[in-house]
């Protein structure tokens, strides 16, 4: 799964958020990158395909000292993993940057909207509209903020999403609409840090604040503020973690893969959260592309699943068969991963 770190304080962002990344390198991702705002006021960023040590020697080789970062390592679901589609994403004149957990299901409409505005794309991602689309807005005379969250208004699709741009370096901008992992948020002594994991933060404060789905955040290294979608202020309270980085890491067990067998009932619900009515038994995904009547006329369905999700197909194959009297196929598909 793929993950987010972000920095605004006093240290050099590219230390904090590399060790942030480091943390959650065992959730499994393809490469990994880096932006910085640097002291010259310039962003800069660096990608590197594979473990994020890549990232790491690459960036040695450099002089980075900037205090504002932003960071992610990537599972690709747009694009292979390559360089050119590695996160951070940038727009066409590579002064904003963005990194993205999820998938933005009309990037396809939207992409070609800014192609004919002009806007030059580098990746195959979803992702980088987003940081079109905040130029874009920019562009049309909105502040960085507004540009944000019409950017959020426009895309569509379960994301995490956060973002900085050389032309405000005091703020990093973050946002959470549906399940498409977490981002959480913390502030003490004029550091403020951004991840889409606690235990990518969790040696760095105990007193931190998760965003709900549709919350919006405006982070500096004076303090942290919360939006609505609209861009109106919400009010949310912090909560003191008393738990060190080892347990937080691990939720208790033993080890990273009894964390993530035992927490399979929780992922299930959380990510199933808003569709499933579970006192009446009733899935509603919105604009989900058939009637009830098409369902109903459906007489083959393929389960496609990569890794431990073929057996999580085979048990859906025997429910399907079982509860509709469909014929299901189930294939498997594999992708090397680090
Ligand atoms: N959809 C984005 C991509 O393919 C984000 C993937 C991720 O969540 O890491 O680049």
């Amino acid at each position: 799964m793929c993950g987010i770190v972000g920095y605004i304080g006093f240290r050099k962002a590219s230390s904090v958020v590399l060790k942030g990344l480091e943390r959650l390198e065992y959730r499994g991702y393809d490469s990994s990158g880096l932006a910085t705002v640097e002291p010259s006021g310039s962003l800069q960023v660096n990608h590197s395909v594979g473990r994020v040590s890549n990232l790491l020697e690459s960036l040695s080789k450099q002089d980075i000292n900037g205090n504002l970062g932003l960071g992610h390592t990537r599972w690709a679901t747009h694009g292979r993993p390559s360089l050119a589609n590695t996160h951070p994403h940038t727009d066409c004149s590579g002064k904003i940057a963005v990194v993205h957990n999820g998938i933005v299901e009309n990037f396809l409409v939207l992409k070609n909207d800014l192609m004919a505005k002009g806007h030059v794309f580098t990746s195959d991602t979803d992702t980088e509209v987003i940081a079109h689309l905040i130029d874009q807005y920019i562009a049309e005379g909105q502040d960085f903020q507004s540009a944000f969250l019409k950017s959020l208004s426009v895309i569509q699709g379960a994301n995490a999403i956060s973002a900085i741009w050389e032309g405000q370096p005091d703020i990093i901008l973050g946002a959470r609409i549906g399940y498409a992992g977490g981002l959480v948020v913390s502030h003490k002594d004029g550091e403020t840090f951004l991840a889409s994991d606690l235990s990518a933060m969790a040696s760095f404060s105990d007193n931190v604040i998760f965003l709900d789905d549709r919350d919006v955040v405006v982070a500096s290294s004076n303090g942290i503020r919360f939006l609505n979608l609209q861009g109106e202020p919400i009010i949310k309270k912090p909560q003191i973690l008393s738990q060190s980085l080892d347990v937080v890491e691990k939720g208790g067990h033993r080890h990273f893969m009894m964390k993530e067998i035992m927490e399979q009932p929780q992922a299930v619900i959380s990510a199933m959260r808003g569709q499933v009515d579970f006192n009446k038994n009733k899935l509603s995904i919105e604009n989900f592309p058939f009637s009830e009547i098409e369902v109903k006329e459906f007489r083959r369905i393929i389960v496609i699943g990569c890794g431990t999700s073929l057996h999580a197909a085979m048990i859906g194959r025997n429910w399907i068969e079982e509860f509709a009297g469909l014929s299901v196929a189930v294939e498997s598909s594999s992708e090397f991963r680090y």
